[in-house]
């Protein structure tokens, strides 16, 4: 596997002044997943930024000249990409609920447009991210041997070493199972668990508490655009039939229309070459979505499929991104070889 473009874009962007590079540029998409006051577990919250951070990277977009835009002038924005070199659109996935206690203010402060994709069957139902879930059990669940539906290997919890190593291996054997297989995997985790001990786990982790659906109508009416980031927070690779996915794209748009609006964004969960195949996105396309986003790197002047677009995850400390931005075409040829293998 060879470099990422994202990284060497972050790489050359550390050694690149940004005013350097202040009238060059192509327009693209940035997200983030939630903001919070303090983390404590870096190993499990990976996901959020702190406050300190976030507010750097956006007085950097700020300083350094770049238009942040409402998600609806995409389509202007991609009709003539020349005209909107330093254009971006900011997004936040899965559905935080410390996106509305805290990102949503200071996205205001900045008055910079965002966009919320929520994976809906997450939103006001308690049901934590499975990606979450996972970790949770490899790192806390009682110490043990495990035979779990669908893993060769029985799973031996028995230190801080094993855990990390199945963690790490655990949860990508999950990511690329059918979802069926994957959920029965998943229900002996939470089973691993004493009565009330998974659910109070999750309950200390406050920033993977999920919206409901009063506060995400409440980020719509504040002016945020409501995306779908599918039903379940689950990959939708090739592995998954074509109901699961009609579920995921069709079902969360469905969702979304009843409690919020119109709905015509969407962004795959995980997002990465691995995670969509071809049947995904013309689910999505077929769902009657105009724009979905990968988590390829590149810019949004490669045009191409529409529902195959790039998006740039940003670091927990992205110190450079000023620097960063312009150099995302880097992505595009790499991107644009993929949808072609995926037409
Ligand atoms: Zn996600």
């Amino acid at each position: 596997m060879g470099l990422a473009a994202g990284r060497i874009a972050r790489e050359l962007g550390r050694w690149i002044p940004p005013a350097a590079l202040r009238r060059t540029g192509q327009p693209a998409a940035l997200f983030f997943h939630g903001v919070e006051r303090r983390t404590r577990d870096p190993q499990l919250q990976t996901n959020h930024h702190e406050v300190a951070h976030f507010r750097a990277i956006l007085s950097a977009l700020k300083q350094f000249d770049f238009d942040v835009l409402p998600l609806d002038a995409i389509d202007d924005v991609m009709a003539q990409p020349e005209k909107y070199s330093r254009s971006l659109f900011l997004m936040s996935d899965d559905g935080y609920r410390n996106t509305l206690g805290v990102a949503a203010d200071i996205l205001d402060e900045f008055r910079m447009p965002w966009t919320l994709f929520v994976s809906t069957a997450h939103i006001g139902s308690g049901l934590p991210n499975p990606v979450f879930l996972t970790w949770l059990f490899f790192l806390r669940a009682p110490r043990g041997a495990y035979r779990l539906p669908h893993f060769a290997e029985v799973v031996r919890l028995d230190g801080d070493e094993s855990r990390m190593k199945w963690a790490r291996l655990g949860s990508d054997h999950l990511r690329f199972l059918p979802a069926a297989k994957a959920e029965e995997a998943l229900a002996m985790m939470r089973s691993a668990f004493a009565p009330g001990a998974l659910e109070a786990l999750v309950e200390n982790f406050s920033s993977e508490h999920f919206l409901d659906w009063n506060e995400v109508r409440a980020l719509a009416k504040r002016g945020v655009t409501i995306g779908a980031h599918a039903d379940t927070h689950w990959p939708m690779h090739a592995a998954q039939d074509e109901e699961y996915l009609r579920q995921q794209a069709a079902g969360a748009k469905a969702v979304i229309e009843r409690e919020v609006g119109p709905c015509r964004f969407f962004a795959y969960p995980f997002g990465n070459k691995p995670d969509v195949g071809a049947k995904a996105w013309q689910a999505v396309r077929d769902a009657g979505f105009s724009h979905a986003f990968t988590t390829l790197s590149g810019s949004l002047s490669a045009g191409g499929n529409p529902w195959l677009l790039p998006r740039y995850g940003l670091g927990p400390r992205d110190n450079h991104i000023a620097s960063l931005v312009p150099l995302l075409f880097a992505g595009n040829a790499r991107l644009r070889s993929w949808q072609a293998s995926l037409a």
